[in-house]
């Protein structure tokens, strides 16, 4: 801890703080935690997905309230103001799935105003709409992406820790295929993922969601020694996987740590080494028996060498993209050249982590926002290329999160990157894991070739 970090964490520091307008963070719902509110749904024309799914997650939702001019009352200062919910909402969903229109978007404002001040800490506005490439028209098209202003607009201006997403439905969505990404955003597993929007389509397996999504599963995860590939560890292995824990050999000891913890495996490997994909399939044929195949594999491992361009050397370049973008494509391409004993399985998921550096750039970093800007340009391509295989490719790129790799960075900077997003605060390793976690669901095979940003709406790239 520095010594400005120490005096920030005393009472007078805290108050000091304060003053300057730096007020506590609000504390987070996280976990399979649903809120404690009712779920409020508000169709608009043309809905009926998201009361499908609600029914298909055991959820009953309430009635909404409705901001409309004849619904307004007078408070005590004689100012007009919109209906009031008598208990506070745990979140809002808004089914916009119909809507085509300009005029339409109405709906949404009167759905949304009432709810904006009334949510729950932690509270959630979810909107769900028709993707473009599945509404014909330039005033429909144009319309789905205003959807998208709203949220990211909902995403700033919500209080308390709520957060706001929203979910393009693509052509030929069924509620089976919404279930996984509707339960992971009203739950804390999605505590960090704000202002976002990605898209959904119809799986090519269907799988019904579970409490232990990963049981009897082989997960494979990257740079499981500390950090982020820590927490994605635990993540799966509380949701049943047997968990490959892969990191280079100096971390040994860290890793073994992990893998006991959780009941996993251990194996130490330089994922940049030529043979590292046939080195994790021998050694998951080998621990687990020749018939086993990989479920997920977890592409966590990074590196950073951060250094302004004009003092950048062709080692620092090279080892970054090394590590965190061609390592990746190397063990994919062993794994993907085929069936074999302790490879991929025919549904298999595989997830990278990209960066908000990677999204918007980042002074001091062309190496490693040109290998995290890569990992998202390698899943869109792969997307495109396993389209007949029911595997799906995704990944997430996380901002400012709680790590040894970001605990190196100055004091006041970290402070600014902390708190330059809608939460106010950085992520915890684990907002990372459960949104990987959520993407690897069985019942998230409709979510593929999508890049979700855990990031609390940072600023960077918004
Ligand atoms: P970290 O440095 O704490 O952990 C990275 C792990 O990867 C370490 O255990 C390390 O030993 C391992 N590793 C490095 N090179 C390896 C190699 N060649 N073979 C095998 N293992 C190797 O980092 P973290 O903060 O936990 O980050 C994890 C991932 O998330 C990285 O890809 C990072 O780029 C990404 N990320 C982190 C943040 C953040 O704020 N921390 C933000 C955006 C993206």
């Amino acid at each position: 801890m520095s010594i400005l970090e120490s005096i920030y964490a005393t009472p007078a520091g805290k108050f000091v703080a304060r003053k300057a307008g730096l007020s506590d963070p609000p504390k987070l719902r996280r976990g399979r935690v649903l809120p404690t509110g009712p779920v409020v749904l508000g169709e608009l024309d043309g809905g009926g997905i998201a009361r499908q799914t609600l029914e298909l997650l055991g959820v009953i939702p309430g009635q909404p309230i409705v901001d409309t001019p004849e619904a307004r009352i007078k408070d005590d200062k004689g100012r007009s103001v919109p209906p009031r919910y008598p208990a506070k909402p745990g979140a809002i969903i808004v089914d916009a799935t119909g809507v085509r229109e300009i005029v339409q978007l109405e709906g949404i404002r009167a759905l949304l105003r009432p709810a904006m001040r009334s949510l729950e800490g932690s509270g959630r506005v979810i909107i769900l709409a028709t993707d473009a490439s599945a509404v014909d028209g330039l005033e429909a098209k144009a319309v789905a992406q205003g959807i998208d202003g709203i949220n990211r607009t909902v995403g700033k201006e919500l209080r308390g820790g709520a957060t706001s997403n929203l979910v393009f439905l693509k052509e030929g969505t069924r509620p089976s295929d919404l279930a996984s990404t509707l339960s992971f955003l009203l739950e804390g597993r999605s505590a960090f993922v704000d202002g976002q929007a990605w898209r959904v389509g119809q799986a090519k397996v269907t799988h019904e969601l579970t409490a232990k999504p990963f049981a009897d599963r082989i997960v494979v995860v990257t740079g499981a020694a500390r950090g982020i590939g820590a927490a994605i560890a635990r993540t799966f292995a509380r949701d049943g996987a047997t968990v490959v824990a892969v990191d280079i050999p100096a971390a040994g000891d860290a890793l073994a740590k992990v893998a006991n913890e959780i009941g996993g495996s251990a194996l130490q490997l330089d994922i940049t080494k030529a043979d590292a994909g046939a080195r994790i399939t021998g050694h998951i044929a080998s621990r687990y028996g020749q018939d086993k195949r990989i479920w997920a594999i977890v592409h966590n491992a990074g590196i950073t060498r951060d250094k302004l361009l004009a003092n950048l050397d062709e080692r620092q370049w090279s080892s970054v993209l090394d590590v965190n973008l061609a390592a990746e494509m190397r063990i994919n391409d062993h794994l993907l050249s085929g069936d074999m004993p302790g490879g991929l399985g025919e549904e298999a998921r595989i997830v990278g982590i990209a960066s908000t550096s990677g999204i918007a750039g980042n002074k001091g970093q062309t190496n490693y926002a040109a290998s995290k800007a890569g990992v998202m340009g390698y899943v869109w391509a792969l997307k495109d290329e396993l389209s007949d295989r029911p595997i799906t490719i995704n990944a997430v790129a996380p901002g400012f999160i709680e790590t040894e790799m970001t605990a190196a960075i100055p004091f006041v900077q970290r402070e600014i990157f902390r708190r330059t997003n809608s939460l106010t605060q950085g992520g915890n390793p684990v907002d990372v894991a459960e949104t990987l976690a959520y993407l690897c669901g069985p019942a998230s095979g409709g979510v593929d070739g999508q890049v979700v940003r855990v990031c609390g709406q940072n600023l960077v790239g918004a």
